[in-house]
Parts: structure tokens; sequence; C-alpha cells
């Protein structure tokens, strides 16, 4: 089959059946063909990468050269980037044909895809019973498409579990690497500290090869590392004999339903039978994560998107009376809740007289949790869990209680605090809707993780 042709197959596919899903905010039909016939011709005359015309979608937050960009906000519903992310340019390089941007919380705030300026997006599991549910977020629509089949892979970003969680919720494979591992350059920043660019697929195999494409260092990054990539593919059929997991106590509380527990330990179960040994770790200071992280990412958000003012580019109100009118209604009418909310919270933790009670607090907690990643490491090879405390949600559910909407990330957002990569892996199902098992690793063990995961599947 040629590129144009398979391109054309999934082109068709995501306009018969996303109208059920909305998980594309642009489709990018044009320019896909035109890059599928560019790649076969690279592929006639020998010059193919595994990646050459294949297709795929990016998570609208990766800048897209000449493609409109929106964050899934109104502040950029017509922002079209004059220049690529490193991540996109890198897909590019290896000839792959991307077939649009997909929808996503507004500015990667979000656990269900409901907060989009575009509209929710629809969990394709779930839909027999005749309720929508959410398909999590804040990379919702990434996990949507690939869990419907309308593209065989997509990128996705990671900040207190955007990739883990949805990919749990839609019965697909997602990798947050290791913070430094992926390029954040031309990736639309919500927290710069915590941001993480990241893969999603069905398989482990086909997140590796999307890492292979992503890792790397780049000199636009200053938080890049400097490190060798290896072949994320050369490892995946490496024995687990001997591999040593952990299972953090704090993971395995009263918050999670016995449903939920069995199909993860289920899972663990599965490990031992394939050589791994299995025992009890505790990570000490983890029921703070939550808390020190809606501190962080607020303030760091806050600070972010100081830059969206309504002169420099993205919407602007209509007929401003002076600056002050400007910046004011600008801001008013082109963010939604959910980032007002964030912005404020983050400006008040910064603000002079609270900084030390709130920031400088939620930081003392963050280097502790670190320590404890650090401590549990030096026990065992990797640590597992579940990825979310329930399957997916009904849309709206949890739409009016943030607070419950922010209770999604209980798992993941330690990882996110403390830098070091995860993964989440279809681990059976409860109630017939997908439940994941979170793996945890060490600094630049993503060889390992998707060894693991592989090794599972
Ligand atoms: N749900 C978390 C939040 O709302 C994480 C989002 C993310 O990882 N981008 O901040």
């Amino acid at each position: 089959i040629s590129s144009v042709e398979l391109t054309q197959q999934f082109l068709d596919r995501i306009k018969q059946e996303d109208g059920r899903f909305n998980s594309f905010i642009t489709l990018t039909e044009e320019q896909a063909l035109a890059d599928a016939k560019a790649a076969d011709e690279q592929r006639a005359a020998g010059n193919a990468t595994p990646w050459t015309g294949v297709p795929f979608a990016h998570k609208d937050i990766f800048c897209t050269n000449g493609v409109r960009t929106t964050c899934g906000s109104k502040m950029l519903e017509n922002f079209v980037p004059p220049y690529d992310a490193t991540v996109t340019e890198n897909f590019r390089k290896a000839g792959a044909v991307c077939l649009g941007k997909t929808n996503m919380d507004e500015f990667a705030m979000g656990s269900s895809t409901e907060s989009s300026y575009f509209g929710a997006t629809t969990n394709p599991w779930g839909l027999g019973e005749g309720e929508k549910r959410v398909p999590g977020g804040s990379s919702g629509g990434s996990a949507a498409a690939v869990a419907a089949r309308l593209v065989p892979a997509a990128t996705a970003t990671d900040t207190g579990g955007s990739i883990r969680q949805p990919a749990a919720l839609c019965g697909i494979t997602g990798l947050k690497p290791t913070y430094g591992r992926v390029s954040r350059y031309g990736m639309i920043a919500f927290a710069s500290s915590l941001d993480q660019g990241g893969t999603m697929a069905r398989t482990a195999e086909d997140n590796a090869l999307m890492l292979n494409v992503m890792a790397g260092f780049d000199p636009k990054d200053s938080t890049s590392i400097d490190r060798a990539v290896p072949d994320y593919t050369a490892t995946l059929n490496e024995p687990l004999k001997g591999l040593k997991i952990g299972l953090p106590k704090e993971y395995f509380s009263d918050q999670l339903s016995p449903t939920m527990e069995e199909q993860v330990r289920n899972a663990v179960k599965e490990y031992e039978k394939l050589g791994a040994t299995v025992k009890e770790v505790s990570l000490p200071n983890a029921k703070l994560a939550i808390a020190a992280y809606y501190v962080i990412a607020p303030a760091e958000a806050s600070a972010n998107l100081s830059r969206f003012d309504g002169a420099r580019y993205g919407y602007r109100c209509d007929d401003p009376k002076d600056l002050m009118d400007m910046y004011t209604r600008t801001r008013a009418e082109g963010f939604g809740t959910e980032v007002k909310r964030r912005i404020l919270v983050g400006t008040y933790a910064l603000s002079a007289g609270y900084f030390d009670a709130y920031y400088l607090k939620a930081q003392k907690v963050r280097r502790l949790i670190q320590q404890d990643f650090i401590n549990a490491f030096k026990e065992v090879d990797v640590l597992m869990s579940p990825t979310s405390p329930s399957p997916a949600f009904v849309q709206g559910e949890k739409t009016n209680d943030p607070v419950t909407m922010y209770l999604e990330d209980i798992f993941t957002i330690a990882v996110n605090l403390a830098g070091v990569p995860a993964m989440s892996v279809p681990a059976g199902f409860v109630n017939g809707l997908p439940v994941g098992l979170q793996i945890i690793g060490d600094y630049f063990s993503e060889a390992r993780l998707l060894n693991a995961a592989h090794q599972f599947q």
C-alpha cells in the first residue's frame, strides 16, 4: 500500500467517524496528501526511515508552521505559527504524514478534555450504553483518535498526567518521558518545569518508534538534556526475569475501588509469571503531591500566560477604549473558566505577601517527593500502580467541582514533580471500560519501561 492510499484511508475514516468523538480541531487534508506523495517518492528512491509516509496527528499544543495551533483556546483560535516546534520538525524530517491537530483541554489544564473552546471530546469506549464518557485529559483528542483507530499514533503532553490518564481511560499505551528528554521548544507552555512532550499509540512498540523520533538534545530548549538517545525498539524483547517491581503502598489505599485494584494486581501477577519479583515500597510524601502541584503549576501558568495580552499575537477584543481596556477585555473574553481560575490561584501564590507561605513551601514539598522516588529506586527497578482512580466518567459529572477533577491526577502528579518517566499500559476492564497500569521508572529509564510494557502486551 502506498502512503497516499493509507493517508486517504485514514482521512476518510476521520471524516466519517469523528463527528461522534470530536477528537480533531483541525484536519490538514491537502498538506497530508502532498506529504504522502513526497514520502512515496522518497521510499521509491530508497530514502525511507521507519516513519516515511506513516500517518499520525499532533496534539494542538505543538506549533506547526503554517497550520493553525489553538491550544484548545479562543485566545489562539486563529493563530498560525510561523515556525515548527522541534517535535514537529523531527517528525517532518523523518517523513511522517501529519493528518491534523487534536483536541485538548484549554492550555492543557484539565483531566477530561471538556474545557476545550472547540467542544468536548467523547471517549469511543462506553458509547454503547448510551452515555457519553470523557476520554480523560488534557490530551483527550490524541487518546480518543488513537483508540477509535482514526490515527495509528499521536503526540501528547503531560504536565500532571495528561498523557497517562487519557491513555488509561481510552485503553491505549502512552509514555511521559523524563523531564528534559523531549524538547519543549515550540510546545505551548503551561507549567514549564513540569511540561513534557511524549507519545500515544496502541502498543509499546509504536511508542518506542515515536520516542526514537522525538527524544534528543535541543539547544533551543534550555532544560533539554544532552544525553545519547538509544534505539528504544532494540531492547523491547529483553526478558524480564529478575525485574524488581515496587508497589507504593500509598497508591493502594482506600481511595482505590476494589475492582480497580483487582485489575492492577492481576497485571502485577502476570509480571511475576514473567520472572519479576514484587515488594511493597513507600512514597511517604505522595499524599502532598496534589496540593504542591496545584500551587506550582498555576504559579508557572500565570507567568506563562501573561503573554496573551492582545498586543502581541492571538485574540484581541473589539474596539478597545485604551490599553488597559484592551488587556482586560482581551483576557476576560479570550480565556475560559478553568484557565482564569489557574491564573488567579497562581498570581495569588506568587504575590509578595504569600510567596513564602505557598510557592516556596510547595517547592520544598516537591524536593521531598523527588527524594521519595530516588530512595524507592535504590530498592526496585520500576514502580507499578493504577494510572487513574477510576475508569472513564460520564461527561459533565465533574465539571462543576474542580477539586474532584483535580483528584483524577492522584497517581500521576508526583511523577511530574520528580521529573521521572512513566507509562500507562492497558490492563483489563472494569464495567466494560478500560483500566490502565502505570509503570514508573528512574530518570532516563524509558527503554526499560517500554521493554516492560512490551513484554506484558
Ligand atoms: N489534570 C492536570 C491539570 O489539570 C494535568 C494536566 C496536564 O498534565 N497537562 O493540571
